[in-house]
């Protein structure tokens, strides 16, 4: 048994198989195989090897005569460690002796190789790790055939293990057999740990060597609610789990039973909104399941991922369309286009220095117009149709910015009515506070719009200089931090002084720890991901606004992140220790 601490983003608790990701989908399994079959399975080896050492000459022909001899040195060096006599008589040795699949034998020798360069945590051996995994890679798809592993056509229930995942990997897991996921990077607001909560599949990520350590076949605990990734736990340990993975589950179905249809009001009276956070329309459904008034936040984005193509104005507004129909006349806001380095890794943002910092979002769209102009477009004739729709700006850092979006948009109309297609002309338009500079000047921006939406995921990153998906630095990410804390008091403030709604989308709206705190604040509008509807209810209907104010009070004499978190962990204890 071995535990492992991670960064848990996604909550739940979930006992099963572990499957290894390679980034290539290589499925290895931890096979035994019978003595008979051992010499087949060392010549099975012995073939993949020889095929590997042909691809790699071919290469080395190639590359000599494409850039010239002496770029191929690298290949060699690969060719020489897969004729290494000591590697292979050790991998026979594993599928002789110990009667394991040849994959699983190349698998667990190679993996040794691998974790024994990174203990030595030096940069040339760090180089060296990429080589032998590139290695192994071409070693197991040689002993695969061409043929990978179809993650869509799994026979039985099993929990992801890959260094890292991409958002659009995240949302073609197939919810019914792959129960939830492990990574060796990521942070709580990557748009990998977005999608899995959304998805309801408990996640951790920051695990750093967890794909290394991990065989597939091994049994895994992950504990989406602690960080916490228990590998091939004994008996005792199992049935604690087998017991903790009843009673959530249990405690998060009552919930949703129980606070569906109750109001979301204080003790004494204060009716607070509750909204969800969706990536694609098809969660329209579940967020109303869950107790969702509206859409707070509509990342539409995600409409380009998995496309080789920019959506055109009619697949915009088809998109859109799928959402209203879904939600008849409740509220939702569409966010403009917020294209960002954790989401795109082949986007143009990939190429920049610091693509956090760069061309990203509102930025790309006023360089863009040919991206931005088609979106416009939709959400304008969208809102004819739909009535409660609203627009959302992100990433706005000036009030330039705001003015420089509204002469776009009165371009936009013009060509519309040019072409004689109805729209709404008196589209709501808001904007995020998610940079520091927009949450000091929120009251000069207060003006510009007619609402404010405080994505914390961004303010969080940018106010503490922390790189909100480098598992490095995560520590640093605090929600709790004073800084953050008094960023926000700002904003709500400003809101208040000129009448303008001030809500939260960032994941801190959906954690129960800050529910009271953002109360006494005079937050009394969430945006989250649609399965924290059911506890932010519970909590909001156990507290009184003057309660919360008294504890957002003594909040915000701490001095430390440290201090407001215990603080406020043993005040949300008392009205869920489920959750804890
Ligand atoms: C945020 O930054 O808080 C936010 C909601 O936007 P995203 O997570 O999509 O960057
Ligand atoms: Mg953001």
């Amino acid at each position: 048994m071995h535990i492992k601490k991670g960064i848990p983003v996604s909550p739940g608790i979930v006992i099963g198989e572990a499957y290894i990701l390679e980034n290539e989908e290589y499925l290895v399994r931890k096979k035994e195989i019978p003595e008979s079959e051992t010499q087949n399975e060392i010549d099975r080896f012995e073939k993949a090897c020889s095929a590997s050492v042909t691809e790699l000459q071919s290469l080395v022909t190639d590359v000599n005569k494409k850039i010239g001899q002496g770029y191929s040195h690298i290949l060699d060096a690969y060719i020489k460690i897969i004729d290494d006599p000591s590697t292979k008589s050790q991998i026979k040795k594993v599928i002789a002796s110990d009667h394991f699949s040849a994959e699983y034998a190349v698998e667990t020798v190679l993996k040794r190789y691998i974790k024994a360069l990174m203990v030595l945590n030096d940069q040339y051996f760090s180089a060296r790790v990429q080589d032998i995994q590139d290695i192994k890679k071409r070693i197991l798809r040689n002993l695969f055939g061409a043929k990978k592993q179809d993650l869509t056509k799994l026979k039985k229930s099993i929990i992801i293990v890959a260094q890292d995942l991409s958002p659009s990997q995240t949302v073609s897991l197939d919810r019914e057999k792959i129960i939830g996921f492990i990574t060796d990077t990521g942070g709580r607001t990557s748009h990998t740990a977005i999608v899995a909560r959304a998805m309801g599949i408990p996640a951790v990520v920051g695990l750093e060597t967890v794909s290394v350590d991990i065989s597939g076949g091994d049994i895994l605990v992950v504990d989406g609610n602690n960080g916490l990734v228990i590998i091939n736990p004994d008996e005792e340990t199992l049935k604690k789990y087998r017991q903790m993975e009843k009673i959530f589950t249990n405690f998060e179905k009552n919930l949703t039973i129980e606070l569906k249809d109750q109001p979301s009001v204080t003790l004494d009276g204060h009716k607070v909104r509750i909204l969800a956070n969706i990536e694609f329309p098809e969660e329209v459904a579940s967020s109303l399941k869950f107790g969702a008034e509206g859409i707070g936040l509509y990342r539409t984005e995600f409409l380009y991922i998995n496309t080789r193509t920019h959506p055109t104005e009619e697949e915009h507004f088809k998109a859109y369309k799928k959402a209203i129909d879904e939600l008849g006349n409740k509220e939702i806001i569409i966010r403009t286009l917020d294209m960002g380095a954790d989401k795109f890794e082949t986007s143009e943002q990939a190429k920049e220095h610091n693509p956090f910092l760069g061309c990203r979002a509102i930025r790309l769209c006023m360089l863009r117009t040919e991206l931005f102009k088609p979106q416009l477009k939709a959400i304008l004739r969208i809102a004819f149709y739909g009535k409660n729709v609203k627009m959302m700006l992100p990433m706005i850092a000036t009030v330039e910015e705001i003015r420089q979006v509204k002469a776009i948009l009165e371009q936009v109309k013009s060509e519309l009515r040019r072409s004689n297609v109805q729209f709404s002309d008196n589209l709501q338009t808001g904007i995020m506070i998610e940079t520091p500079s927009a949450a000091i000047t929120a009251d000069l921006l207060a003006d510009e719009v007619d609402f404010f939406s405080i994505g914390t995921n961004d303010l969080i990153q940018y106010t503490i200089a922390v790189d909100r998906i480098n598992e490095k630095v995560a520590y640093l990410y605090q929600p709790a931090h004073p800084a953050i804390l008094r960023l926000l008091q700002n904003v709500i403030a400003a809101g208040k002084k000129h009448n303008k709604r001030v809500a939260m989308c960032g994941e801190m709206s959906g954690d129960p720890l800050y529910t009271i705190l953002l109360l006494g604040m005079g937050l009394m509008e969430f945006s989250v991901t649609p399965t924290s509807i059911p506890t932010l209810k519970k909590i909001i209907r156990s507290v009184t606004m003057d309660e919360a104010k008294k504890t957002c009070e003594k909040a915000l004499t701490l001095k430390t992140s440290e201090e407001i978190r215990n603080f406020l962990t043993t005040r949300i204890k008392r009205i869920i220790p489920e959750a804890f």
